[in-house]
């Protein structure tokens, strides 16, 4: 029966912990930039969505398997996912960075020889870790979410984790107890984009596109990034 598409209500497949962009606060509410401008796009364009917090890996599993319609998780568009997704303009610039405990004698990559470093499952993060593993000699465990990732590296299982840098950034500076060692500014550079599988659901991602340009231009984006990125 051909309803309209305001009838429908999209699945769209997010992460579990990934502050500023997607994480529960102390409210027990499931805020960050991502939530925020995917109601606020979808306010403006007047569709409805059901947000689903799968973790990263899980989203995009979900979204390719057809679970979900779309994904929305702080994900880079990379080439090589530009094969299997369609994605929306680009709404965040991120790059990967290393983080260490804070006070960690690691500087930098070359104090990795024989240690574990950990990564996320599916991320850049975790590419830029298998892409330097072999030259530093260091071994990886992977985790699904951030959060336990960087508890791991708070106990001292691993030394180090590969994450992105705004999503670091926020957490140092919400005392999460890691720093910042390293940047891969060069090679790890790529902004985050909303996915939808490649030739599926057009017009919910025609509809983010003209969404997002439309908050763009009305100033909520600028104040939905200000309010989970300004200094307090
Ligand atoms: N931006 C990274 C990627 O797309 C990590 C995303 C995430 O962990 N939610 O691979």
């Amino acid at each position: 029966e051909g309803g309209s598409a305001s009838d429908k209500t999209y699945i769209i497949a997010t992460d579990t912990t990934f502050a500023p962009f997607e994480f529960t606060n102390d409210k027990n509410e499931f805020v960050g930039i991502d939530v925020d401008i995917l109601a606020a796009i979808a306010k403006d364009q007047g569709f409805k969505y059901e947000l689903q917090s799968l973790g990263f890996d899980a989203a995009v599993a979900a979204l390719e398997s057809g679970q979900a319609d779309g994904t929305i998780a702080g994900m880079s568009i990379t080439e090589e996912r530009q094969k299997k997704y369609d994605f929306s303009e680009a709404y965040y610039d991120s790059y990967v960075c290393m983080a260490v405990k804070k006070g960690s004698s690691i500087k930098g990559y070359e104090d990795l020889k024989g240690k574990k470093v950990a990564a996320k499952t599916g991320t850049q993060g975790a590419d830029c870790a298998e892409s330097l593993k072999d030259k530093y000699g260091f071994d990886i465990t992977y985790f699904d979410d951030s959060a336990t990732m960087y508890q791991d590296v708070k106990t001292g299982n691993t030394v180090a984790c590969f994450e992105d840098q705004p999503v670091m950034a926020y957490g140092v500076s919400q005392g999460n107890g890691l720093e910042i060692v390293t940047e891969e500014k060069d090679n790890f550079s790529t902004p985050y984009g909303f996915a939808v599988l490649k030739g599926q659901n057009a017009d919910l991602l025609k509809m983010f596109n003209e969404g997002l340009k439309n908050i763009k231009a009305n100033g909520t984006y600028d104040e939905i990034v200000a309010k989970y990125t300004s200094a307090k």
